[in-house]
């Protein structure tokens, strides 16, 4: 059983790393943020409360997040561990989430700032399939639109220069502290987040002792 937590500013590649992770060694990637984005995109109830928060860069409310990681875990879909990404955000949630799981390791993605601003403003969103895509390393095909299902592209909600500046803010007040508070149990893995996403991956199994990535197909 693995369980990972993986740390890093927005655009440090959290998502893509997570996914890389979790494919060969059948791990289940749990990202908060997709969640909630989900919510967003189908209008549930849970999607009408979180809407605004999330448009503004700012963080959603500690209750509402601790319900919807402990719904998450508790379904146990997971047998050879998770990634979680996108949790803990602050100090609150971080005693919540050591009370209730055991982690193996912290997974810290290392970008400068000026790479967070130019890595996020290009990012691109498919709302119909969830497919990611960078304007800079990562084009569609066709311009605007989603190589998968052909959907018209989207720039997330929040990847603004203002909203983003509030989640930088957030970043450095709130989930610094929670780094702080991982490196005190001697469980996080400083990685450096600016070389391609394969060879960033591979650092990340070296550090962790884990089998080299082996694409699928
Ligand atoms: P992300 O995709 O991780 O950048 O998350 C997108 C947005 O979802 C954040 O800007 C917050 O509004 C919300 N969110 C995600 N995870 C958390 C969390 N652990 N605590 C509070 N809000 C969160």
């Amino acid at each position: 059983m693995r369980k990972y937590v993986i740390m890093g500013v927005q655009g440090s590649g959290k998502g893509t790393q997570s996914e890389l992770l979790c494919a060969d060694l059948k791990l289940v990637h749990i990202s908060v943020g997709d969640i909630f984005r989900w919510h967003v995109q189908n209008h549930t109830k849970l999607g009408a409360q979180v809407r605004r928060i999330m448009a503004l860069g700012e963080l959603v409310d500690d209750d509402l997040v601790e319900s919807v990681v402990r719904e998450r875990l508790d379904q146990h879909d997971w047998n050879f561990g998770f990634v979680v990404d996108g949790f803990p955000r602050n100090g609150r949630q971080a005693e919540f989430f050591m009370e209730s799981y055991d982690i193996d390791a912290v997974i810290h993605l290392e970008l400068p700032e000026e790479e967070v601003k130019r890595r996020v403003l290009s990012r691109r969103l498919c709302p119909g399939c969830g497919m990611d895509y960078n304007l800079i390393a990562d084009r569609p095909k066709v311009e605007g639109r989603c190589d998968i299902c052909g959907t018209q592209l989207i720039t997330r909600a929040d990847d603004t220069p203002e909203a983003l500046a509030a989640r930088l803010r957030d970043y450095a007040e709130k989930t610094s502290p929670v780094l702080e508070l991982f490196r005190r149990k001697e469980v996080v893995h400083d990685v450096d987040a600016r070389p391609s996403a394969d060879d960033v991956q591979a650092a990340i199994r070296k550090t962790l002792g884990l089998p080299a990535y082996t694409p699928a197909g």
